[in-house]
């Protein structure tokens, strides 16, 4: 998990921009702010849900709809009522005061 440097709040690891200050992140500077073709959070996250459920695969049935259910509880808590960029159009958490792509006051 990374932090934002300015303000410390926790940071998804392909935010480019703090959501929160709105200062560039090191993954930001890393990758260039206009890269093209970024990874949208949501393919991310789905991809990494998978990953774990494959893991989770071989445990008990209980354990796995017990992680089902946190996995979607997550998921909802992070991507209820996005708000989106005017700028760029990327979808933004709710909490989110800076568009994590571009950097632009939501
Ligand atoms: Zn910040
Ligand atoms: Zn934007």
């Amino acid at each position: 998990m990374t932090y934002c440097s300015r303000c410390g709040k926790e940071l998804a690891p392909e935010a480019y921009f703090c959501p929160n200050c709105g200062v560039r992140t090191e993954g930001g500077v890393r990758a260039g702010v206009n890269y093209p073709g970024v990874e949208d959070l949501r393919q991310t996250f789905n991809r990494v849900g998978e990953e774990m459920e494959k893991a989770f695969s071989t445990v008990g049935s209980e354990l796995r709809e017990a992680f089902k259910t946190t996995s979607q509880n997550v998921k909802e808590a992070y991507y209820g009522e996005p708000i989106t960029c005017p700028q760029c159009g990327d979808k933004n958490t709710r909490d989110a005061s800076y568009c994590r792509k571009c950097g632009k006051k939501l």
